[in-house]
């Protein structure tokens, strides 16, 4: 960075200092967090919901059978037909996706239903049509924490990622998705409504047995992992055997709601405030794709308002003042651009918001990028180590699904490297080398994943296991 101005160098160092989180600091918030997870396991509850979700074993890989797959993810709405087939760990998918119209993220509960059991209607009669169907078993993806006190249950504890549609907190959605599918005569039977994180484990347990634990880290944040009945104290009321395994869909993106430990920056509190919903998901509003763009547009614009250095001087940022503009995809390419030119990222400043950096500014702006994927990465990594730790894996697979995971430049590595850190591995000795704990891309947790919980759950029926 030779030719950057001291000034700015100055102004760098600054970020360098408020989003850059130590090894200590990562090994304080894992300790918080593993408290935190045992706290929201107990009857009295923490602010991390832990929510069991009635997926109570791991696949073989046995499984078979014809599913429908629908996933309600923060962007898309995906429909899928999967066949489990009778090879071992295979399957066969077929599915369409629908755009998530930006409008009903904030419309009202039949809007939402309607469109939803349009989706699956189409997709039925596109492929089924003429059929005379017996009704087909669906898994439900619903990624948002919800209660249920049984399978095809859920009563959604709130909105996250951007949504607010009003009338759907505190309502069970499965009546409400059935009412919208019987008014249609779709031939339809909701099995398991499921969270994309236990699908990501349970996709991933059906390929690999080492899978322990299912992440997302795309537009929101979160994991789930199995856990003994006997370690759930909210559910001692119900007399389960203290071995049997619960999938507990943890919700961490609410961790640290009550700003005990996360560094948060002044940035991190604006996005808070200004979101649908302060006060919750503090640790998933660090994280996430959906705000990794919006935190990189508040910096930049409190550089150019109120710094010593005003970047961008005498130019117009009327395009950078609108909030959310800015979305991961858009960092994820300043992070690849090479150093040399970061061409590319100018080209980008120049057409989507009528801004042309110099040379010192470009780097900056890089330097930025990496700030906040690299804070990302680490925080989440905390997550996963408080899982790992307090289930004592010494090893293990993770498997992870989103489009941070998938498509944000080095966010694996980096979250690795963290991993290292906070666990305190000795160094690899050869690159081939595997860490004890792997983060890895997972199958496909909302379709498949979606297909097997739903062929568990009538093995369960069939056995006549509650
Ligand atoms: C939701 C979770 C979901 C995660 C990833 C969060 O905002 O609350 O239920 O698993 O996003 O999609
Ligand atoms: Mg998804």
């Amino acid at each position: 960075m030779a030719d950057v101005p001291k000034d700015l160098l100055l102004e760098i160092k600054g970020l360098e200092e408020l989003f850059t989180v130590d090894t200590a600091k990562l090994k304080d918030i894992t300790e918080h967090f593993i408290s935190e997870l045992a706290k929201g396991l107990s009857v009295e509850g923490g602010s991390i919901p832990m929510n069991p979700t009635w997926c109570m074993s791991m696949p073989t890989g046995d499984e078979t059978g014809t599913f429908l797959a629908l996933d309600m993810g923060g962007t898309n709405l995906r429909v899928c037909e999967i066949i489990l087939t009778d090879q071992k760990s295979e399957f066969d998918i077929i599915q369409s996706k629908y755009r998530m119209p930006e409008e009903l993220k904030t419309g009202d509960a039949d809007e939402l239903w309607e469109y939803v059991a349009d989706c699956l209607q189409q997709f039925i009669e596109s492929h089924h049509g003429g059929e005379d169907l017996e009704k087909l078993c669906l898994g439900f993806t619903f990624s948002y924490p919800a209660t249920q006190d049984y399978i095809d249950h859920g009563v959604l504890q709130r909105w996250t990622k951007g949504f607010d549609i009003s009338g759907v907190e505190g309502e069970n959605v499965v009546p409400m998705f059935e009412a919208a599918i019987a008014k249609r005569g779709v031939p339809i039977k909701l099995t398991a409504l499921i969270n994309d994180t236990t699908g990501t484990m349970i996709a991933s347990a059906y390929t690999d047995t080492k899978m322990k634990i299912g992440c997302i880290f795309g537009t929101g944040c979160n994991a789930a992992y199995m856990e003994d009945c006997g370690s759930i104290p909210k559910l001692a009321h119900l007399n389960l055997p203290a071995d049997m395994p619960m999938a507990i869909n943890c919700e961490w993106g609410a961790f640290d709601n009550e700003h005990k430990i996360l560094p948060r920056t002044k940035y991190d509190i604006v996005i808070d405030k200004d979101s649908p919903r302060p006060g919750q998901q503090a640790f998933e509003k660090m994280i996430a794709g959906l705000y990794l763009g919006e935190i990189f547009r508040l910096v930049l614009v409190d550089l150019h308002d109120n710094h010593k250095v005003h970047i961008f001087e005498g130019q117009n940022i009327d395009k950078l003042r609108k909030a959310y503009t800015l979305d991961s995809s858009f960092l994820s390419l300043v992070e690849e651009d090479p150093f040399e030119n970061l061409s590319e990222t100018g080209d980008l400043f120049q057409n989507k918001l009528s801004i042309v950096p110099n040379r010192p500014e470009l780097e900056l702006i890089r330097r930025l990028t990496e700030l906040i994927g690299t804070r990302a990465a680490r925080l989440s990594a905390c997550g996963v180590a408080a899982i790992a730790k307090k289930k004592n894996y010494e090893s293990c697979h993770v498997g992870a699904d989103g489009s941070v995971f998938n498509k944000y430049p080095h966010f694996k590595q980096r979250g690795a490297q963290a991993l290292r850190e906070i666990l305190d591995w000795a160094p690899k000795k050869s690159a081939k080398e595997e860490d004890p704990i792997e983060i890895l891309a997972a199958e496909d947790g909302s379709g498949v994943g979606a297909a097997l919980i739903a062929a568990l759950t009538l093995k369960r029926v069939q056995d006549g296991n509650m």
